[in-house]
């Protein structure tokens, strides 16, 4: 018999399901790692921009010391971005690091965090870490029901989660919904909105939330370097907010929690708008690519506003897993979400367009199959 370790809470957590890596399915599945194409994390198809790769070669030379605590410099740049003093930044190893911070900053154990059904899943993570109570409001059209995580507010909650637009579903919720919320959520709640797929948004989408926290003392918007700027594997994102809730956030991360490496690169991306531009215009390309695909095979998808597509492969709780198993042995990774009460769907990131038709051929073979 081996003794339980740690709090029942932690014992509860359901680790995060994250993409297959393309050496494990060529392992796996006996292919050639440069035949396999991953759609699977919503990653940036063009890989890391040129302009971060020579800010990494620059900084390399600096590796024995440790990075820059306070992140000045990539601080200074993002406050100049977006228009609000630099000590309003929190920098994280990723934004899911800031997402985990501020569940730590801003809620006690037993206390109580709110988030819709089919979003992220790290904030069910973030939650149960700090041994929080899960409020888990039903989705409605499979995006976020303001109203209802609103009326869902309880005497104890103190964070609410948004991911605008929202992973795994892509759906979008418009600014004036957003504001009409921020102005009725109680001044002692914290809502997080994470906005980590914002820079894919088409112009008459975009507004800038950073203004909101001008505004609002309570909001903490989150953004990260993972998607549209293409440093995934350098774990980078950061958080705008009042001094009141940046304070707090800047005592329980990590010191040195974003390396030298990723802080270079960041500005570096920041300032690449050139990159920005070509992969918005690929995302739109690529979307308009599996979508009309879908339709031609009559497959319901729900349509998005990131960088990724939800479809339905079937009508059994069984399609998801299918579907992804004979897409895995044909080398392309997608992902299921089944782990996100989504069995019969996938998601799959858009890719180059030479991807996207691989993805297509082998998603017609699947469908033909099942
Ligand atoms: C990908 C993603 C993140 C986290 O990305 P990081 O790589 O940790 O910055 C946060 N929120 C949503 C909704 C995401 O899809």
């Amino acid at each position: 018999m081996t003794k339980n370790f740690g709090p029942e809470y932690v014992r509860a957590i359901a680790p995060y399901q994250a993409g297959k890596p393309i050496a494990e399915v060529a392992r796996e599945f006996g292919l050639q790692e440069d035949a396999i194409v991953k759609l699977a994390s919503n990653e940036n198809p063009f890989g890391v921009p040129e302009s971060a790769k020579a800010a990494m070669s620059a900084a390399a030379a600096e590796l024995g010391r440790y990075p820059d605590a306070n992140g000045f410099d990539l601080k200074a740049a993002l406050s100049a971005r977006y228009n609000v003093p630099a000590d309003w930044v929190t920098l994280g190893n990723g934004s899911n690091d800031i997402l985990e911070i501020a569940a730590h900053a801003f809620v006690e154990r037993g206390q109580s965090v709110v988030y819709s059904q089919y979003s992220f899943a790290v904030y069910a993570l973030a939650t149960q870490g700090v041994g929080a109570r899960h409020i888990v409001v039903p989705a409605k059209a499979h995006g976020h029901d303001l109203d209802a995580m609103l009326a869902a507010i309880a005497e104890d909650t103190r964070l609410v989660f948004i991911a605008n637009p929202n992973n795994p579903t892509g759906t979008f919720i418009p600014a004036a919904d957003i504001e009409a919320f921020l102005q009725k959520v109680p001044a002692s709640v914290v809502v997080v909105l994470d906005e980590a797929y914002n820079e894919f948004l088409a112009a008459e989408n975009q507004f800038e939330s950073a203004d909101w926290v001008k505004k609002y003392p309570n909001l903490l918007v989150s953004r990260t370097f993972s998607k549209a700027y293409g440093l995934a594997g350098l774990r980078v994102g950061f958080a705008i907010a009042q001094p009141a809730l940046t304070d707090l956030m800047n005592r329980i991360r990590q010191p040195f929690n974003v390396n030298s490496l990723a802080q270079a690169a960041a500005i570096a991306a920041l300032n690449d708008k050139e990159f920005l531009a070509k992969s918005a215009t690929n995302n739109a390309a690529g979307y308009r690519q599996f979508t009309e695909a879908f339709e031609q095979l009559g497959l319901e998808y729900v349509p998005s506003y990131g960088n990724f597509v939800l479809v339905k492969v079937g009508e059994d709780t069984g399609a998801g897993a299918r579907v992804n198993l004979s897409l895995l042995k044909q080398g392309v990774i997608v992902r299921p979400v089944g782990n996100y009460g989504l069995p019969e769907w996938l998601r799959i990131s858009i890719g180059l367009p030479q991807e996207n038709a691989v993805l297509i051929a082998a998603l017609t073979k699947a469908l033909a199959e099942s």
